[in-house]
């Protein structure tokens, strides 16, 4: 799990929490005014242990309270359960009680909570779902099929399955408009979220625009998504190099946030219709070969073939 939800998830445990303490304050105070002789034990307890701290201060011995509290204690069990007496908050989930985590290990509860905001934050939410092994090309007849197969089975078994021991850092689709880049970088992120690991793909038009919100210190839901582009597992943007280049903006996030992402061991995978000419023109050819160095890159370029969204 990644840092970035902590808070998000704290809070929510949290607001879980006091819902159920509040349900369950409620709740006592209606049981206790129908049973008044359980409400006066309860009385007496407390009474007594605030006799054991006041004697036990005055050095005084205590072995006589902490016997009677003992008794009381033991009347009170037995009170609530012949009459059914039930005490315990209403817990969303019974194993972890709303903690989040059982023996420190992260409850499937909280697994859930984790995988919902993934999806929340990753912002497939609004897009068509593609699934990696729904792949079509395996027996359409296009061009690019066989291609396009391949890469399939390679984000399928090496990077999706395989996510932890992975060796590529970048990723780069290039190919021509519709041959279906934007439905394999949409079927390798859904397989990903799946498996828990953060997901966040949008086009550099709106990549730009989440840094322009930043650089100009706007305090925008937008600004802040900067913080997910630097922090998420998967970063993927799509028509790359079809944004707009402000000056000290673009090229500047742009660059910044690669060397970050592969210093910290992150995978970017872009979607482009620019073959490697004008990318170097655009880019330089220092940027071009981070996604082109087989070292830590798998890079695919230039697909040509069927425009697929025609049909
Ligand atoms: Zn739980």
């Amino acid at each position: 799990m990644i840092k970035y939800f902590n808070q998000q998830i704290q809070n929510i445990y949290a607001s879980k929490r006091a819902l159920a303490k509040e349900i369950s304050q409620n709740e006592n105070k209606v049981l206790l005014s129908l049973h008044p002789k359980f409400e006066e034990l309860l009385k007496i307890k407390k009474q007594t242990e605030l006799d054991i701290v006041k004697t036990k201060s005055k050095g005084i011995d205590v072995t006589d309270l902490q016997e009677t509290l003992k008794v009381i204690n033991a009347d009170i069990k037995q009170y609530a359960q012949q009459n059914n007496l039930q005490f315990t908050p209403p817990y969303l989930c019974q194993s972890c009680k709303d903690a989040g985590y059982v023996d420190g290990k992260p409850c499937e509860c909280l697994k859930r909570e984790y995988y919902a905001l993934l999806k929340e934050n990753s912002s497939l939410t609004s897009l068509p779902i593609f699934r990696i092994e729904d792949n079509k090309f395996g027996n359409i007849d296009a061009p690019q099929a066989k291609g396009m197969n391949k890469l399939y089975s390679i984000m399928r078994n090496k990077v999706c399955d395989d996510f932890a021991n992975c060796k590529w850092n970048n990723f780069m689709l290039s190919g021509a408009s519709g041959v279906g880049k934007t439905c394999l970088a949409l079927a390798t992120a859904d397989a990903l979220l799946d498996k828990g690991i953060s997901v966040f793909y949008l086009s550099a038009f709106e990549f730009v625009n989440i840094f322009l919100d930043k650089h100009t210190h706007k305090q925008t839901a937008l600004a802040r998504k900067a913080d997910y582009i630097n922090e998420c597992e998967m970063l993927i943007i799509d028509n790359f190099g079809e944004e707009p280049i402000y000056k000290n903006v673009t090229l500047e996030y742009l660059f910044s946030t690669i060397d970050k992402r592969m210093a910290n061991n992150k995978k970017t995978f872009i979607c482009t219709r620019l073959g490697a000419g004008a990318l170097i023109s655009r880019y330089g050819e220092a940027f071009l070969s981070k996604f082109t160095d087989k070292k830590y890159s798998l890079s695919v370029g230039f697909i040509t073939g069927e425009n697929l969204r025609k049909s």
